[in-house]
């Protein structure tokens, strides 16, 4: 994804100094092994856990400050300049839309942490991937979870500068989206009425329209600047196969069990990042009218 001289968000809180250094060395890989299996038997995924969030709070270690006066790495710094891009593009592309739409588009902010951060909602982990949190209108992201893309998922990523990577911060932007038009909290609400396996069906279809909001991105983003190439879209299309609950489930050495899945299959994933890609037509839901009355 070509963004070069593009410009950077100050939407932008840097706290990677701030968090504790967790997943340095060979003690970090095996903690990011084990986070993923916790996560996988308790029916989440490591894309992010919006819904759990919200609904528990977050659990975590106490954040201890860390002097972290290490200069970053070329990689590392790389890697947030290109998240800061990403982010201006998706305020350019959504305050646009907004703005078609006779509403004013309220620009969320992006924390880069490393290890663990606080967030209104709880205390995160670089374990749990990136998250959003309503209650702040931020969205979490420890740049590790790109390398954990590659490494531990298998993602076959072509650059340091995918769109691959992008798709992941454009997923939490479309949270935001949701939290913006109301769409979280109703769900949420909804969610709390359900029995398990019924609230997990609607939490897919949060996850789902996430998806879909980072396609029709996507879509403005190609249309005005053409900074995706066909290796690009590929390498988002396989990490949404790979982010796939069927996935990550068969990947664990479990049979797939479709009422656990909080994040929806690698067929819907795909489909609708696709969709949305194709369209950009952000007014069409996941969900089914009346669904979340
Ligand atoms: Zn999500």
């Amino acid at each position: 994804m070509k963004l070069t001289g593009r410009r950077q968000s100050t939407h932008v809180e840097d706290r990677r100094r701030m968090s504790t250094g967790a997943k340095a060395g060979i003690g970090g890989i095996g903690a990011i092994i084990v986070a993923v299996i916790f996560t996988l038997m308790q029916g989440g995924s490591l894309t992010d856990v919006v819904g759990t969030v919200v609904q528990q709070g977050l659990q975590g270690q106490i954040e201890q400050p860390t002097s972290a006066n290490r200069e970053f790495t070329q990689e590392e710094q790389e890697a947030a300049t290109f998240s800061k891009q990403v982010l201006a593009s998706l305020e350019d592309v959504w305050a646009q839309q907004f703005q078609a739409h006779g509403q004013t588009y309220e620009y969320p902010t992006l924390v880069l942490f490393t290890g663990s951060v606080q967030s209104a909602c709880g205390q995160g982990t670089a374990q749990m991937g990136p998250f959003y949190c309503s209650g702040d209108q931020k969205l979490y992201l420890d740049l590790s979870f790109f390398a954990t893309m590659k490494q531990q998922l298998g993602i076959d990523i072509s650059s340091s500068a995918s769109f691959a990577y992008a798709y992941v911060i454009a997923h939490e932007v479309g949270h935001h989206i949701e939290f913006l038009r109301g769409t979280l909290d109703r769900c949420h609400r909804k969610m709390s009425q359900l029995d398990q396996a019924a609230a997990n069906r609607l939490s897919v279809k949060l996850e789902l329209l996430a998806d879909y909001y980072a396609g029709c991105w996507a879509h403005y983003e190609q249309q005005k600047y053409g900074s995706l190439s066909d290796r690009d879209l590929a390498d988002a299309i396989d990490a949404a196969q790979k982010i796939g609950d069927d996935y990550l489930q068969r990947a664990a050495g479990r049979a797939a069990n479709p009422d656990s899945f909080t994040h929806g299959t690698s067929a819907q994933r795909m489909y609708w990042l696709k969709k949305g890609y194709e369209t950009g037509d952000w007014n069409t839901t996941t969900f089914e009218p009346g669904e979340l009355d």
